[in-house]
C-alpha cells in the first residue's frame, strides 16, 4: 500500500518557491518514493491511500538544533541540575519531546544535557515506545574550572545530575569523550565560554585551542559531531579554527572567526530567541530584570546582530534553533519565533529562513540523507499548514494554522493535555527575590499587622 498526499502547495526545502498542486507518494515504510506535480505522479490502484492537503501548503518538517529535552522549563540553573532526579526528567522529557512534535517540529538536536536523558528519549521512539520527533542528542556538555555549566563553587563541584561534566585536563576530556561515545550519543557539546573577561570585556575561553583541537578530533575520529557554546569571540574563534560542526551563539564574532567558520564549513546556529523572549516577555518582577539581565542582554543582541549580519553576508550557514527548555523558552511555544527572527532581524527571505530549517539543518542531523528535503528516497516527515509561511513567516507560529505533521508517513497527534508546572519545575529553594530593610519596608508601603492571640 502507498500514500498519496495532495498538496495545494509543495515545497520541498530545495528550491525558494513552493509549486501548485503537487504530490506526495510514500510507501508503507514512510518512506517517499515520488514528489513533484501531481500530474506526472505513478497511477493510484485501489489499495492505494490517498490523504487530502488540495488547499494547504505542505513542507518538510520542521527542525530546530537547539532544544534542551532535559532542562523543563527551567527557571533556574539550580532547577536544571539539582532538584529532580534523572529519572523524573527523562519522563517529563518525553512529555515535552511529543509537545515539540505537536508544534510541527520533526526533528530536534538536544545539544547537552544531565545524565543519558536526551538519548534515552531517542532510543524509546526510535523503538517504538513513544511516537515522538527524531532525537539527536549529546550527552552533558564537556567543562572546566572556567566554563560556563560549572556554576558552583569548587568546594561543592559539578553534581552528577548536572548537565556539566567537569574535566579538569585534556586526558580527561578524551575520556569523557569516549565514555559518551560508548554510551551512544550523537555529539558532544563543550561549554567553550569561560567566566573570565579581559580588561576589555573579551570573554576568555574555557578551554585553549589545543584541548579544543583534541576534542574535537577525538570526537570525529570516533564518527561524532561537536557543538559548541560560544558567545566570545575567543570561544567562536578557537571552535570554528578546530572544526567544531555546530557553533552555538557567536555573537561576538569577528572577521577572524568568519574566515575560520568559511574555511572549517562550521554552522552557527545563532538562537536568537532566547535572548529576543527575555527581553521582549522578562516582567520588572523577575530576578533577570531586578539583576538588569534585561538591559545587559539587548544590549548584547544589538552588537551580536550586527556581527551575525556579517557572517551571513559571507556566506556561513545559518541554523535556527531556540534554546527551548527555559521558563521563557517553554516547549512547543517558540521555535518557530527564531524564523520570525531570521527574517526580521538577520535579514533572511522567508524563503531563505524555511530552508535553514528544513534542507541545512536537515544536512547537520544524524539523520543526514533522509530528513530535510522532500525527495524521493527521504523520510515522509511533513507538515500541512493553512496559509503560506513563504508569504507570512508567523503564521508557523500559529497553532490553529498547523493542520497536520507527519513523521515518517504517521500522522503525529497527540492529546493537549494540561499540566502542573509547580510540579514539572521550579523546586529551587528561593522564598524572597527583594531585601526587606526597613527602608525598603516603609518603601513598599508594608506594614506589620497585630495577630493578637484569640
Ligand atoms: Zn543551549
Amino acid at each position: 500500500m502507498n500514500t498519496f498526499v495532495r498538496c495545494g502547495s509543495l515545497f520541498t526545502g530545495r528550491e525558494d518557491e513552493a509549486q501548485t498542486a503537487g504530490m506526495l507518494v510514500f510507501d508503507r515504510d514512510g518512506r517517499l518514493t515520488y514528489v513533484g506535480a501531481e500530474a506526472g505522479a505513478p497511477r493510484r490502484t485501489k489499495n492505494d491511500r490517498l490523504i487530502d492537503h488540495s488547499v494547504h501548503f505542505v513542507m518538510p518538517g520542521l527542525i530546530d538544533v537547539h532544544t534542551h529535552l532535559a532542562y523543563g522549563n527551567a527557571k533556574s540553573e539550580e532547577d536544571i541540575d539539582l532538584y529532580s532526579p534523572l529519572e523524573f526528567r527523562a519522563l517529563r522529557g518525553m512529555f515535552f519531546a511529543q509537545k515539540v512534535a505537536a508544534a510541527g517540529y520533526t526533528a530536534i538536536c538536544s545539544p547537552g544535557d544531565a545524565g543519558q536523558i536526551s538519548l534515552s528519549i531517542r532510543d524509546a521512539i526510535r523503538a517504538g515506545l513513544f511516537d515522538g520527533p527524531r532525537v539527536m542528542a549529546a550527552g552533558p556538555y564537556l567543562t572546566t574550572h572556567q566554563g560556563l555549566t560549572d556554576w558552583y563553587p569548587t568546594w561543592i563541584g559539578a553534581p552528577e545530575t548536572s548537565i556539566g561534566k567537569l574535566v579538569t585536563n585534556i586526558d580527561e576530556a578524551v575520556e569523557e569523550v569516549r565514555r559518551q561515545v560508548k554510551n551512544g550519543v550523537d555529539c558532544i557539546k563543550l561549554a567553550l565560554d569561560g567566566i573570565q573577561r579581559r580588561p576589555d570585556g573579551e570573554l576568555i575561553a574555557a578551554f585553549t585551542q589545543e584541548e579544543t583541537d583534541i576534542i574535537t578530533r577525538e570526537s570525529h575520529r570516533l564518527g561524532r559531531k561537536v557543538i559548541s557554546h560560544s558567545v566570545g569571540r575567543e570561544a567562536t574563534l578557537y571552535a570554528a579554527r578546530a572544526g567544531v560542526d555546530l557553533i552555538f551563539h557567536g555573537f561576538d564574532l569577528d572577521e577572524e572567526c568568519i574566515a575560520a567558520m568559511l574555511q572549517s564549513g562550521s554552522f552557527l546556529c545563532p538562537t536568537l530567541t532566547h535572548p529576543r523572549n527575555l527581553i521582549d516577555f522578562t516582567q520588572p518582577h523577575e530576578p533577570a530584570a531586578q539583576k538588569g539581565r534585561v538591559e545587559v542582554t539587548e544590549r548584547r543582541y544589538r552588537l551580536g546582530v550586527a556581527n551575525l549580519k556579517k557572517a551571513k553576508a559571507a556566506g556561513v550557514p545559518f541554523l535556527p534553533g531556540t534554546d527551548t527548555g527555559f521558563a521563557i523558552t517553554p516547549y512547543g511555544e517558540w521555535h518557530a519565533r527564531e524564523l520570525e527572527l531570521f527574517v526580521e532581524d538577520l535579514g533572511f527571505t522567508p524563503a531563505a529562513a524555511l530552508r535553514a530549517t528544513t534542507e541545512a539543518a536537515g544536512r547537520f542531523m544524524t539523520s543526514a540523507g533522509e530528513i530535510g528535503v522532500l525527495e524521493p528516497g527521504h523520510a515522509a516527515d511533513f507538515i500541512a499548514l493553512d496559509g503560506s509561511p513563504l508569504a507570512d513567516i508567523g503564521i508557523l507560529q500559529d497553532r490553529s494554522r498547523l493542520r497536520a505533521v507527519y513523521i515518517a508517513g504517521k500522522e503525529f497527534r497527540v492529546a493537549d493535555r494540561p499540566y502542573d508546572p509547580r510540579r514539572v519545575t521550579d523546586f529551587a529553594l528561593t522564598n524572597w527575590t527583594d531585601l526587606y530593610t526597613q527602608a525598603r519596608v516603609a518603601e513598599l508601603g508594608a506594614r506589620p499587622r497585630r495577630l493578637a492571640a484569640e
